[in-house]
C-alpha cells in the first residue's frame, strides 16, 4: 500500500525548516513511507507587507535540484521521492506564478494562501476574541481560494482553513462549515478544472487536534464529486515527516474516498487508499 507524504519542507531551502532534505528522507523511510514529495516554500508571489520579514523569493533551484537528485538516487527502491513546491498565492502575481508553475522539473505544486494581499501571514495575526470581527477576513480568504482554484496555477489547494492552526494556540477557533456556501463554490470550481485539495495533518497533534480542512469539509468536497486529494504532514523537521498520514487515509476512507493521489508532471496518479 502507498503511504505518501505530499507536503514537506527542508533546510536550507525553506527558511523555517530545521532538517535537511537528506534527514527528511531518512525520517520518511524510517516511518515506513513509500513516497515523499519535497514542497519547499516559494513565496515569490505572496506580496506580503510583513513587518516580520517575508521569506525572500526562492531562486536556488539549481542547488535544490542537485541535492534532490543525490537524495533521490540514494533512496531509490526504498522511497519514491518527487520534487514539488508550495507556491504561495500564485494568482497575486500571475506572471511569476505561471513561470514557477511551469518549471519543467516540478511534478507537483500546492497552492497555499498564507496572507491576504494587504496583510501579514496569518501566523503573525492578532485574532479578535469576537469571531464576528474576524468573519470578513475568512470570507476574503475564501474568495482568494476561489480565484486560485480558477487560476490554473496550482495542482491542489493547500491547507484550506490554515489560520485555525494559529487560532488554536490562543484558544480560539471556528467551524469552517459556517462557510459552506463559499466552500461549495471553491470545490465546484476546482472539480471542474481538475484541481485537487490537500488534507493537511499538521494540526492533528498540536493544540488544534484536527485536520486542515476538517472532516466535514472533506465530506462536502466528496459529496460534490471531488476525488483528487493529496495528504501532507507540512513537516519542517525529520521527527514530524509522515506524521498523521495513516490517520488521514482513515479519514478519507470514512468520507467515501477510494483514492489518494500522487503527482507526476502535474497529473494526478490515483492509488487505492
Ligand atoms: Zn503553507
Ligand atoms: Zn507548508
Amino acid at each position: 500500500m502507498v503511504l505518501a507524504d505530499y507536503h514537506t519542507h527542508s533546510s536550507p531551502y525553506s527558511p523555517d525548516a530545521v532538517s535537511t532534505l537528506e534527514e527528511m528522507a531518512a525520517g520518511a523511510a524510517a516511518r515506513g513511507l513509500t513516497h515523499m514529495c519535497v514542497t519547499n516554500h516559494v513565496e515569490n508571489c505572496s506580496q506580503c507587507p510583513s513587518a516580520h520579514g517575508q521569506f525572500p523569493p526562492f531562486r536556488d533551484w539549481d542547488a535544490l535540484r542537485r541535492d534532490f537528485e543525490a537524495v533521490r538516487q540514494k533512496y531509490s527502491g526504498t522511497l519514491d521521492l518527487r520534487l514539488g513546491a508550495e507556491l504561495a498565492a500564485p494568482h497575486y502575481l500571475p506572471e511569476e506564478g505561471r513561470r514557477v508553475y511551469s518549471l519543467p522539473f516540478l511534478d507537483f505544486v500546492i497552492g497555499s494562501i498564507h496572507n491576504l494581499r494587504d496583510s501579514e501571514d496569518f501566523y503573525y495575526m492578532d485574532y479578535p476574541r469576537d469571531f464576528e470581527l474576524f468573519r470578513p477576513t475568512v470570507e476574503r480568504y475564501l474568495e482568494e481560494y476561489l480565484t486560485l482554484a480558477k487560476s490554473g496555477l496550482c495542482d491542489v489547494l493547500g491547507h484550506i482553513g490554515y489560520m485555525r492552526r494559529y487560532m488554536a494556540r490562543v484558544g480560539l477557533g471556528f467551524d469552517m462549515m459556517e462557510f459552506e456556501g463559499p466552500l461549495r463554490e471553491i470545490f465546484s470550481a476546482a472539480i471542474e478544472r481538475g484541481v485537487g485539495i490537500e488534507l493537511n495533518t499538521s494540526g492533528l497533534f498540536g493544540p488544534l487536534g484536527d485536520f486542515i480542512p476538517s472532516r466535514e469539509v472533506m465530506r462536502l468536497y466528496r459529496e460534490l464529486g471531488g476525488e483528487i486529494v493529496t495528504v501532507g504532514s507540512d513537516s519542517h523537521t525529520r521527527e514530524k515527516v509522515g506524521l498523521g498520514i495513516r490517520e488521514g487515509y482513515e479519514l478519507l476512507r470514512e468520507c467515501g474516498f477510494r483514492y489518494v493521489c500522487l503527482y507526476r508532471e502535474h497529473r494526478p496518479e490515483f492509488r487505492i487508499v
